[in-house]
């Protein structure tokens, strides 16, 4: 199952089937994923981060870049 991945540091965003390795964050040390859940068709934005993810339901909330909690919008 593809899943939307987000490194809380560095903001990176991309799409896996497993937790993608940890290595070298640009935003230092190790990043830090954060899985936003299953691949589908719908685009969500978020408010505070701008991040764009295809969907199947709403990300998950937790660890926007920008602090605290995503604030999504579907599009
Ligand atoms: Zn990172
Ligand atoms: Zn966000």
């Amino acid at each position: 199952m593809m899943k939307n991945y987000q490194c809380k540091k560095c903001k990176t965003h991309l799409t896996n089937n497993t937790t993608p390795a940890v290595f070298n964050c640009p935003g230092g040390g190790h990043h830090q994923w954060t899985d936003l859940g299953e691949v589908g068709p719908t685009n969500y934005q978020c408010k505070k981060c701008a991040t764009l993810v295809k969907s199947k339901s709403t990300p998950a909330a937790f660890n926007c870049p920008a602090g605290n909690h995503h604030q999504w919008t579907k599009l």
